[in-house]
């Protein structure tokens, strides 16, 4: 017996090691300041709960349609018209089991061996093996170059007769940089002058702190092109839920129901109808929770700076991106030991995400206060 060829092409996650370090130290009873994750500090809110009790009680917990309940789907329609700018029917929407999945099926429904696919670096890590497992070639955009740069021409540098894709993620994990409508604007110019197919991976899109989000597919003549990503997980706190939707053409859509078909056959039912009630909800919920994630960035990020750390302010996601090579050293793994043991602060090294990652180190700034403070006074002592 052997293992499939393909099992060459995926990764596992480098973040687990640091999981299991910190797990250790916990069990010697050392205290860590737990910043390495990437999960929402808010519970997930009881309107949500309450709608997942009632499902059960009212027993929808028989197979639905694969594609999604229609009640989710009508929902989520009025929801992308609304708030994304996106005009689209409920056949060009499918949920899917969490944002993860939806990109996987994305992935898997734009790219061919051998295809070029773009996208910024440092990036989130899956996009790595997505694009390789897909068959495409990985080709990196330093966001260091379009970060008040000119969009168009690094991405024109790096354009071949190959380039098939772009994945595009704002707001970002793992630098909190956000695309505003001009740069956005440029990319979608460039997808539209090379024929490219754009995944748009919008995970944080309701944790934006200076600026409204936009939605790549709601530019001109660009959902034709445009695989929409989106997920309940960091806007309602329902990460362990698996619950997003993808928003496609029917060139992909096409494809990825029969991918949603066979691989999960649908997602949880009364998950759907907890989704259903987080959608329809006061869209008012998330100003509250945007003040809160403000007030630790402006927390977490004034203190490095105070420690004498470069470190922009995020406008986006819940994670700050230091660069640490004047006090910590280049090499980013040996970085966030130094850190760990000095300060007790467990952070993820930035080549991680990449080689534009490495002499940073990524932290989570969604966790208490408390930890957020203890943190700072941390560095001060470093
Ligand atoms: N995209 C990005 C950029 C993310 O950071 C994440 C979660 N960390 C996801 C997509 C997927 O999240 P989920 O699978 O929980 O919906």
């Amino acid at each position: 017996m052997t293992l499939a060829d393909r099992a060459a092409l995926l990764g596992f996650s480098d973040i687990v090691k640091i999981r299991n370090r910190v797990m250790d130290m916990r069990a010697r009873g050392q205290r860590v300041l737990q910043l390495e994750g990437g999960e929402p500090f808010i519970g997930t809110p009881d309107f949500v709960k309450e709608a997942m009790k009632a499902a059960l009680d009212a027993n929808h917990t028989r197979y639905a349609p694969s594609s999604g309940i229609p009640q989710l789907l009508d929902a989520l329609r009025e929801k992308l018209a609304r708030k994304n700018g996106i005009a689209v029917t409920a056949n060009d929407i499918i949920i899917t089991s969490g944002g993860a999945h939806g990109l996987f099926c994305a992935f898997q429904a734009s790219v061919s061996p051998g295809d070029e696919v773009m996208f910024f670096a440092p990036y989130w890590t899956p996009i790595q093996d997505q694009v390789r497992y897909s068959g495409g070639v990985a080709v990196r955009v330093p966001w260091d170059e379009v970060r008040g740069g000119d969009m168009r021409a690094a991405l024109e540098s790096r354009v071949t007769p190959r380039t098939r894709v772009i994945y595009v993620n704002t707001p970002a994990n793992p630098t909190g940089d956000v695309l505003d409508r001009g740069q956005l604007t440029a990319v979608a110019d460039f997808a539209k002058a090379h024929d490219l197919t754009v995944i748009s991976d919008e995970a944080y899109e309701d944790l934006l702190y200076e600026s409204g989000h936009v939605s790549l597919a709601s530019l001109p003549d660009m959902f034709p092109r445009t695989i929409s990503v989106f997920t309940f997980s960091k806007s309602f706190s329902m990460t362990g839920w698996r619950i997003g939707y993808v928003v496609a053409p029917e060139t992909f859509m096409a494809f990825i129901r029969k991918l949603v078909l066979n691989s999960v056959n649908g997602v949880s039912t009364p998950t759907q109808h907890a989704a259903l009630a987080a959608v329809t909800h006061d869209p008012r919920f998330f100003d509250r929770i945007r003040e809160e994630y403000r007030l630790r960035r402006d927390l977490l990020v004034g203190g490095f700076r105070k420690a004498g750390f470069d470190c922009l302010t995020p406008p986006g996601a819940f994670y700050a991106f230091p660069d640490v090579r004047a006090r910590l050293g280049d090499d980013s793994w040996k970085a966030m030991e130094t850190l760990l043991e000095r300060t007790s602060i467990a952070s993820v090294p930035g080549a991680v995400f990449g080689p534009e990652g490495e002499g940073h180190l990524r932290m989570s700034y969604s966790t208490d206060l408390e930890v957020l403070e203890e943190a700072v006074q941390a560095l001060r002592s470093l």
